[in-house]
């Protein structure tokens, strides 16, 4: 088969519900990939943060294999080893008390939003179930996850949507504090709004938030589908913002390229949810788990630092570039505003020399995996900077 072929038969069979890049890929090793040509590529993208260890990471695929071969599914009526062991390495790692699976961020937003309105309701009844996110917030593409997005655009043609959500402005902690009343059960946002164009928020808004729902006892949800799972050069964001939310759900680089989200409790919140509650055929999935505990192995310190220096260098070098307005993020999640080109143009000629790369709105997107080599780190730089300067 040739990458036409394949785009062909895409086109003309699969909903036409993304706009691709026009590169079909075939295999892939490491920070590499190649096309059905046998064109190479240096990938920035991870599959929008998905494969944490690159493509078909040798240890991840000795488990994922190892794994499919003695056991593939036994639904959440059996107990399974690989599940088993992610949630204790979740929970020991992270401090939470109690870990729920799912297989997607949008599934692990809704779990966490299902979960804080029945805490709600067991301490103070029926009619305390808003929750408040930001303005420019991104949590998902379910109809309830799509209301707790705060973007008028993701608000259309599919109403009536979930009601009981508010938003308020990022980083105007006033504005939470009057949204706040007898109504809210919640408040929820990203530590860095990913897909609203890698915008962290101010460090001191995070904790004051934080503060406010102590004092509210609002549940304090955090959505690290992307910031999670060492992307940001730590375990979580939520470490380096200095808060310990009640709720974290993570998902994208957690399977290292299998579909799984969570929903990370503390002790406040792991009781609350019983049988018949909540439950997903595909949840806590042995061979997924499996892939999953080598990711969650490889988060050493020593892993996690080197996640840091990537994104020094990165910055380092785009920073020096007079056509870079700003670089924004942390880790090796890292946003570039341009100054006088357009990032998706830039993009599609990345792409044209080898390299891959993202966008998140008028932003350039940069989502390596986080293995990624210094010497390949260096090359699709050097790619991208001649590309930026031309
Ligand atoms: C990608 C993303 C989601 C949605 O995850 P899916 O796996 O696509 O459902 C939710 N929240 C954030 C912050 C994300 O980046």
């Amino acid at each position: 088969m040739t990458s036409k072929d394949i785009i062909n038969k895409t086109k003309k069979y699969v909903a036409n519900t993304y706009s691709r890049f026009n590169i079909a890929i075939e295999n892939g090793k490491g920070s590499l990939c190649y096309d059905f040509e046998g064109n190479e590529y240096i990938d920035f993208t991870s599959g929008i943060g998905v494969n944490s260890l690159g493509f078909c990471e040798q240890s991840w695929v000795d488990a994922v294999s190892f794994q499919s071969s003695i056991l593939n599914h036994t639904s959440n009526l059996y107990y399974s080893a690989p599940g088993a062991e992610l949630a204790e390495k979740l929970c020991t790692k992270t401090g939470y008390d109690k870990v729920f699976f799912a297989n997607s961020g949008a599934e692990a937003n809704e779990c966490a939003i299902k979960l804080a309105r029945k805490r709600s309701f067991l301490k103070y009844g029926e009619n305390r179930y808003k929750i408040i996110t930001l303005q420019n917030s991104f949590h998902g593409r379910t109809v309830t996850t799509l209301s707790a997005t705060g973007q008028d655009s993701f608000h259309k043609y599919f109403s009536p949507f979930t009601e009981g959500f508010e938003y308020v402005p990022a980083n105007d902690i006033r504005a939470l504090e009057k949204a706040i009343d007898k109504s809210v059960c919640a408040f929820m946002c990203e530590l860095i709004q990913g897909e609203g164009g890698v915008i962290p928020l101010d460090l001191d808004y995070v904790k004051k938030a934080e503060q406010l729902c102590r004092k509210n006892d609002l549940t304090f949800i955090v959505d690290e589908v992307q910031t999670g799972i060492g992307r940001t050069g730590a375990l979580l964001a939520s470490e380096q913002f200095g808060v310990f939310p009640d709720i974290t759900t993570i998902a994208k680089g957690l399977g290292g390229g299998l579909p799984i989200g969570a929903c990370l409790m503390k002790d406040t919140c792991s009781n609350v949810l019983e049988p018949k509650d909540h439950a997903t055929t595909f949840g806590m999935n042995p061979v997924v788990c499996a892939g999953a505990n080598v990711v969650m192995d490889a988060m050493t310190d020593e892993f996690l630092n080197e996640v840091k220096e990537k994104s020094k260098l990165i910055c380092k070098t785009l920073e020096s570039l007079d056509n870079i307005k700003s670089v924004d993020g942390l880790g090796l999640m890292l946003g570039l505003s341009l100054k006088n080109k357009k990032a998706i143009d830039v993009a599609c000629e990345c792409n044209d020399n080898g390299l891959l790369i993202l966008t998140a709105k008028e932003k350039l997107r940069l989502l390596p995996p986080l293995n990624i080599s210094f010497d390949k780190l260096k090359k699709g730089l050097d790619i991208l900077c001649e590309i930026i300067s031309e």
